[in-house]
């Protein structure tokens, strides 16, 4: 299914970390999707995912290349982001112990809460706003959500933590939906862009294969 008219689709800001499954993700929900390395890129974008990788060697790109500014700028003039794992450290209005970057986004986020990269896991669990179905999620040395403000709604928690969450114009994950098979979340964030795509299951892609080295297995 096509992106709405009149907008460039989603973005994959590309500096580091795991941009290509991401572009992947998008482009099999039917929504245009383009790498973003510079400032000028952004324009005509409808939203932005700030992928998964190193939160610090992130920001440093990001302060580098004029992008934290130009991404401030245009989420100012209505550009949605979502940012998974690191991304969602780096968008977080706090970070425990730490200087937050962004800070767009009223969380609070503890970085490698669950450990080392050993403690890397996969589970599942229903995420009733976002799909009917129970949705696979992957966390790689992942943070966890510890606060959420007055205008985030929680749409999952696990445990001692919140997994994912959104303000009117912001999405967050701490988990992984591009390194499986489940498109849920990318359909989500994609009608939260205002883009037209179809289904509201787990939206697991038949087609999907663990090409990438840093795919997990699912079985866990
Ligand atoms: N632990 C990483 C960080 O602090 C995030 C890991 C990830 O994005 N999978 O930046």
């Amino acid at each position: 299914m096509d992106a709405v008219a009149g907008s460039d689709g989603i973005g994959v800001l590309d500096l580091q970390g795991g941009v290509q499954e991401h572009l992947d993700h998008l482009r099999r929900v039917g929504v245009a999707a383009r790498p973003i390395k510079r400032a000028a890129d952004l324009a005509g974008l409808a939203g932005l995912i700030i992928p998964g990788g190193e939160s610090t060697c992130l920001s440093r790109l990001l302060n580098i290349f004029g992008l934290d500014t130009a991404i401030r700028q245009a989420h100012g003039k209505g550009l949605k982001l979502w940012g998974t794992c690191a991304g969602a450290i780096l968008l977080a209005r706090e970070n425990v112990g730490e200087t937050p970057f962004l800070g767009l986004i009223d969380v609070a986020v503890n970085r490698n809460a669950f450990g080392s990269q050993l403690d890397s896991f996969n589970r599942e669990a229903l995420a009733p706003t976002v799909a009917r179905e129970p949705i696979p999620l992957t966390f790689i040395r992942a943070p966890k959500i510890v606060r959420a403000g007055e205008e985030v709604r929680v749409l999952l928690r696990l445990d001692d933590y919140i997994a994912a969450a959104e303000d009117d114009r912001i999405l967050v994950t701490v988990f992984h939906p591009e390194l499986t098979p489940s498109l849920a979340f990318h359909r989500y964030f994609a009608r939260k862009c205002g883009l037209n795509v179809a289904g509201d299951d787990a939206g697991l892609d038949p087609d999907w294969t663990p090409l990438s080295w840093t795919r997990f297995s699912l079985h866990v």
